[in-house]
């Protein structure tokens, strides 16, 4: 069996429907959509060797079922540079949490590459009652969540589709690069969402999808947050 069935049964079995960071990435992985590099470390001592197996800098974050948005629970913490950065914020971590819900069930600390910072792009999708999974495509931050310039189609999605879903967004001329911003690889970026859209017509049991932020880069993408929902 695939990575992905496996994935979405263990999950089943344990009766939860969000799946941890590492297993979305895991399955995004298996659907060659690029994700930042990363270990699940189990203690202090172990963060500090994968952050030296993966490369300075890297980014620590909580793994548990019981936090959905990581960052509000003071969950995430960037740029490490050191192993001693490295195991002061594996246990900044594990405090923040327990200060946000004391009874939050620990899996690890998601230790993972850095990406560097570029145009934010957000791949979604998301099982629509009437037309099934649906995919998304925006920019990141206010252009989401203030402008609301969003695309969406029904999958599965040919490569025009994608492409289009890209194309057609008000803020297209940003990733077709401006003044000092460098373009965006808009053939990543299609890949990526049509690798997406075979991943939920692959799975239908995933009701919600979201890659957040997917970091777009002159040449490639780099996924950096991906959150699965199961039905
Ligand atoms: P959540 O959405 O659950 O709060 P994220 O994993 O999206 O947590 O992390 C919050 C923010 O931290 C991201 O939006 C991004 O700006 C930054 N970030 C997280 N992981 C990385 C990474 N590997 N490289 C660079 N920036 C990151
Ligand atoms: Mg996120």
């Amino acid at each position: 069996m695939n990575q992905t069935s496996k994935i979405i049964n263990q999950a089943k079995k344990e009766g939860r429907k969000a799946l941890l960071e590492p297993e979305a990435k895991t399955i995004c992985m298996e659907y060659d959509i690029p994700v930042t590099k990363f270990k699940v470390a189990l203690n202090e001592n172990e963060a500090a060797n994968y952050a030296c197996e993966i490369g300075y800098p890297v980014v620590l974050k909580i793994v548990s079922p019981d936090i959905i948005h990581k960052s509000d629970a003071g969950g995430v913490i960037v740029n490490l540079k050191t192993p001693g950065e490295v195991t002061e914020a594996y246990k900044k971590i594990l405090e923040n949490v327990k200060k946000y819900n004391a009874s939050a069930k620990i899996v690890g600390i998601l230790v993972q590459e850095m990406a560097p910072q570029s145009t934010e792009v957000i791949v979604g999708a998301i099982k629509d009652p009437q037309f099934g999974q649906t995919l998304m495509f925006g920019l990141g931050g206010i252009f989401v969540e203030i402008l609301k310039d969003v695309n969406f189609r029904i999958a599965p999605l040919t490569p025009d589709d994608a492409k289009d879903m890209i194309t057609e967004l008000k803020a297209y001329p940003l990733l077709k690069g401006y003044r000092n911003t460098p373009p965006a690889d808009i053939g990543a970026l299609v890949n990526i969402l049509s690798s997406t859209s075979r991943l939920v017509m692959d799975n239908p049991e995933i009701k919600e999808l979201d890659l957040n932020p997917v970091m777009a880069y002159q040449k490639g993408a780099k996924t950096v947050d991906a959150r699965i929902i199961l039905e």
